[in-house]
């Protein structure tokens, strides 16, 4: 079969291969494809290409190379030279970061400037930072009382969704790595591509054969990867629901889990703030990746007397969004990832404004193929309202009001979840004190949707636990702790 070649847009002079089929990644090879899906570009409906379908064979093939590359050259190799593959890995992601970016888009359907000066780039520094901790754990207590030496667990599953591909795969597989772990991923059914690609990168980096794994397919392939009896520990992204039923799963059986789940953060706006700066980061909050984001600030909790104005200049910014083709450069809002999704985002949207909630969207004109939804303020929301409490993971912002920080912290927590949230002031003592009531993983002051390798991220409640990134994300896959 001949590859096709996905010329983007015109202006850009990258080009990105496309494999019409694609096998698993197992033991450092591609397998023969075998029961095909397709994924396709979610801005257009084309399919992209067919990936293979991991069954539970084919999990087991996958977990067994990753436990024989643990106990044999991975298990044994010296932080500092694990660091070193890692370095590599950061390197040829930032040669290759144009791919990356077009193919994260393709399948994915978020626009370009997002995945280009966002997902990659933040990728790549997950690698870059974690290398440097590969031999640096046991200064930072890594390490069980009474042992010398950082200990992994051993095998990691990880599955992770589709809203942020490469960037997830990132943040699971860098420290994972880091700590002499070895992995199978399976990557969400819509957006494969980025993960296939990365095994590709961890062929050029020489990675020992069976270090990293990348198994594609459904919920059913991520079910059988956490069930797996040789897996020792289960990294999850994704929502609460799954969440949870993996919890169940893997009750009593010792496997070690982290899940990073849902969120409904509240972005906080006082009088005083300043306000152009708080509108762009209220876009920016929701908008960002169509709004698709677990940490977005979907609600915006207003001080009573600046709503009337601060919602006029939301709406005259909204105006001002470019929504379309994911892969033109000056796209701000791109497509919905895929039709259930969207169907998810319309169905509680309906719901809203039959709870009697209003809606506003500015005018806009959408392609006649794809899925898209335009960006949406919904003013006049309470606090019951379905659009307040459940995550609606797109375009759409629910509008509250507030009177004092009081009551601005209540509502903020009023919440089965515990994410993120954001805070608008002058005022540095606010500030603090906000940060310090808001029952949330990550506080954001002045600004938003801000992510760094060297921050912890991760969510209280229903949002999950275990954080990723800096000292505490490396927690999550050492054996800490007495006796261990
Ligand atoms: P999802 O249905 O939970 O899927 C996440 C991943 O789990 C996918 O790879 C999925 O496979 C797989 N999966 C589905 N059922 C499974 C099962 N029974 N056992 C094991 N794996 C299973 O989530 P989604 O709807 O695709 O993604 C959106 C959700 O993720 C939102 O709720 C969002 O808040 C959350 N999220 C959280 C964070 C965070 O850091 N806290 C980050 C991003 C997203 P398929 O590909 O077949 O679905
Ligand atoms: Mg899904």
């Amino acid at each position: 079969m001949s590859r096709f070649e996905y010329a983007p847009a015109p202006e850009s002079r990258s080009v990105v291969t496309v494999e019409p089929t694609y096998g698993l990644f197992i033991d450092g090879r591609f397998t023969e494809p075998t029961g095909l899906f397709p994924t396709v570009n979610p801005a257009d409906e084309t399919v992209l290409a067919e990936v293979s379908h991991a069954g539970p064979a084919e999990v087991a093939r996958g977990v067994a190379a990753a436990r024989k590359a643990f106990d044999g050259v991975w298990g044994r190799m010296s932080g500092a030279e694990r660091g070193k593959y890692l370095f590599r890995i950061a390197r040829i992601l930032q040669e290759r970061a144009r791919e990356f970016a077009v193919l994260e888009t393709l399948d994915n359907g978020k626009p370009i400037k997002e995945s280009r000066d966002v997902d990659v780039p933040t990728a790549a520094a997950h690698f870059f930072y974690h290398a440097g901790w590969a031999d640096k754990l046991e200064y930072a207590g890594l390490t069980a009382s009474g042992a010398e030496v950082a200990r992994p667990h051993g095998v990691v599953a990880q599955v992770i969704p589709w809203n942020f591909p490469l960037l997830m795969l990132a943040w699971k597989v860098a420290p994972a790595l880091a700590t002499g772990n070895t992995v199978v991923l399976k990557p969400a059914e819509t957006t494969p591509l980025t993960a296939l690609l990365f095994a590709q990168v961890c062929q050029q980096a020489g990675l020992p054969d069976g270090v990293v794994n990348i198994i594609t397919g459904d919920g059913r392939t991520g079910h059988a990867l956490v069930e797996h009896p040789d897996v020792d520990k289960v990294a999850f992204t994704g929502s609460t629901e799954v969440g949870r039923s993996i919890a169940r799963s893997i009750a009593g059986t010792g496997k070690r889990a982290t899940l990073e789940l849902g969120g409904k953060a509240a972005n906080i706006v006082f009088d005083d703030a300043p306000i152009d700066q708080a509108v762009e980061g209220i876009v920016g909050g929701i908008f960002f990746n169509q709004g698709q984001v677990c940490c977005a600030g979907s609600r915006l909790l207003v001080q009573e007397n600046i709503h009337d104005a601060l919602v006029e200049r939301l709406r005259r910014r909204l105006t001002t969004l470019r929504v379309g083709d994911p892969l033109d450069k000056n796209t701000d809002v791109g497509a919905i990832n895929s039709r259930a999704q969207l169907d998810r985002i319309s169905g509680l949207v309906e719901a809203g404004i039959a709870e009697g909630a209003q809606a506003w969207s500015p005018e806009c004109t959408l392609p006649a193929s794809g899925f898209w939804f335009r960006p949406t303020l919904l003013t006049g929301v309470s606090q019951t309202h379905r659009v307040a409490t459940e995550e609606i993971f797109g375009p759409v912002l629910s509008v509250l009001t507030f009177r004092t920080p009081q009551e601005a912290v209540a509502k903020a927590n009023n919440t089965a979840y515990g994410l993120s949230a954001g805070v608008w002031t002058e005022k540095g003592s606010r500030i603090l004190w906000m940060a310090d009531q808001l029952r949330a993983g990550v506080v954001w002051a002045n600004t938003f949707n801000r992510f760094d390798p060297s921050s912890p991220f991760g969510g209280y409640k229903e949002s999950g636990y275990g954080r990723e990134g800096g000292r505490h994300g490396l927690e999550a896959y050492v054996m800490t702790g007495a006796g261990r």
